[in-house]
């Protein structure tokens, strides 16, 4: 493709053109999940965003040309209480929640990313590149704690736009008796009997959260790389201390070059998160919502603006799939996208604009050319979307039902029965209770049809 990406960057404010370090190799890290309780869907929002940016980049540079890594955070203050509150090893919860994720994942049938590591597996580089922090004087140990000395990083806060006076007057920092100065943040603290822990030069204990994104972005995508992304609550503190760290660490003018964060999920406006109560998981939906409806509903939003979530956006988003699978067809190989079809994604990820475009195809499909048929179908695959076939998502849909086949035949023969005998507001009531169990009938040629409302 010749088309040019352009992103926000937080970095900037601005929206920029994406030029990679390389281009056979561009490299993105996006903060993944900590494995503490089952994901909600303002997590999913971040996997299902960067998930179609991954696919944008693979469109322009080629497969295989992408290194994308996301991590598992599962050493956290909030697995250790989680686990003792469940009275649970901490691996045997990890492990479960883990699985869910790869599991939600396949339900919002996302591409998997290059690389998805996990903290506990990069300890050692974590505590040396502690050791490298507190040789160059950026780091400091007191009490088997290791903290980062804000003040000696001079570009701190020029991501988040916030000055070193604002954090120290704000309660935005943790408070601790063994840090030097109240902005300092943690890269190492002790552990005690119950929690777990890793040997270190500072005694017993375990990283500091940010630390661990610097460790694995350093490991897998060099010292400085691409596109850094997550959610718009982790640009301060934690990315904010990942650059401070990287950057100390490795002794280079740049962490990443570009800075994407997505908005928040709101429920009636309110931020969705665990310590309101006002969340939901993703696991709830996958009894009665196909994976592909959610993962609609969630890039229904600019990526950059908050999406509120309510029961008729879902309900939307189902009808105008169910609607887009009437014209369904098996792609033909000849068929290829358009710099034009993709441009409003390849323009800052938009998602309404791309959604727009493919109600367009849509309509041109409608007039049964199978050329156009293939086409949209092949747009609305580029971002995961009529990615099963038109058997798969009706059978899908029939085992839904709450009524089995052999009884709505039953009913069927019952309401011609009752139409035979004149019996007119019998026929209807049963056409009603069908209709009620989300089943459709219609009389056609003499014959009664029915197919899944
Ligand atoms: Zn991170």
């Amino acid at each position: 493709m010749n088309k040019d990406i352009y992103l926000t960057n937080n970095l900037s404010n601005k929206k920029e053109k994406f030029v990679p370090l390389d281009k056979e190799k561009v490299g993105m890290y996006v903060c993944g999940p900590t494995v503490y309780d089952n994901h909600h869907i303002g997590n999913a929002r971040p996997l299902v965003i960067f998930d179609i940016l991954y696919k944008v980049l693979k469109s322009k540079y080629g497969q295989g040309k992408i290194n994308y890594v996301r991590n598992i955070t599962d050493v956290d203050d909030k697995i250790i209480k989680s686990a003792k509150e469940k009275n649970i090893l901490i691996s045997d919860l990890t492990n479960n929640i883990i699985n869910e994720f790869n599991d939600d994942c396949n339900y919002l049938s996302l591409d998997n990313p290059t690389d998805q590591p996990k903290a506990t597996d990069h300890i050692d580089l974590m505590i040396k590149m502690i050791a490298s922090l507190i040789k160059k004087s950026f780091a400091y140990e007191i009490n088997n704690h290791v903290y980062f000395e804000v003040s000696k990083f001079a570009d701190y806060g020029k991501l988040s736009n916030k000055k070193l006076e604002d954090l120290i007057a704000g309660s935005r920092v943790e408070i601790s008796e063994n840090k030097k100065k109240s902005e300092d943040f943690v890269l190492w603290k002790p552990s005690t009997d119950d929690e777990p822990f890793w040997n270190s030069p500072w005694g017993k204990g375990r990283p500091g959260w940010h630390l661990e994104c610097s460790a694995m972005s350093k490991k897998y995508l060099g010292d400085v790389f691409d596109i850094h992304g997550g959610g718009i609550d982790l640009l301060f503190p934690h990315h904010e201390n990942e650059i401070a760290q990287s950057r100390c660490a490795n002794d280079t003018k740049v962490f990443a070059n570009y800075w994407i964060h997505n908005a928040f999920i709101t429920m009636s406006n309110e931020k969705m998160a665990k310590s309101t109560g006002n969340i939901l998981k993703i696991k709830d939906f996958k009894d009665n919502v196909d994976g592909q409806v959610l993962k609609f509903a969630l890039m229904s939003a600019h990526y950059k603006q908050p999406l509120d979530w309510n029961e008729k956006l879902l309900n939307d988003c189902q009808s105008t799939i169910e609607k887009w699978y009437d014209v369904y067809l098996e792609i033909n190989d000849k068929i290829v996208l358009t710099e034009d079809i993709l441009s409003p994604l390849y323009d800052d990820l938009n998602t309404p604009g791309y959604i727009a475009i493919l109600h367009k195809l849509y309509d041109k499909a409608l007039k049964g050319r199978d050329e156009d048929k293939s086409l949209f179908v092949l747009a609305c695959n580029f971002i995961g979307i009529l990615n099963k076939t038109k058997e798969e998502w009706l059978s899908l849909k029939k085992s839904k039902l709450s009524i089995s086949e052999a009884d709505i035949l039953k009913k069927i023969k019952l309401r011609n029965k009752a139409r035979e005998d004149k019996n007119y507001k019998e026929a209807d009531t049963i056409r009603k209770v069908l209709l009620d169990k989300g089943v459709l009938i219609e009389d056609k040629d003499g014959k009664t049809i029915w197919k899944i409302k």
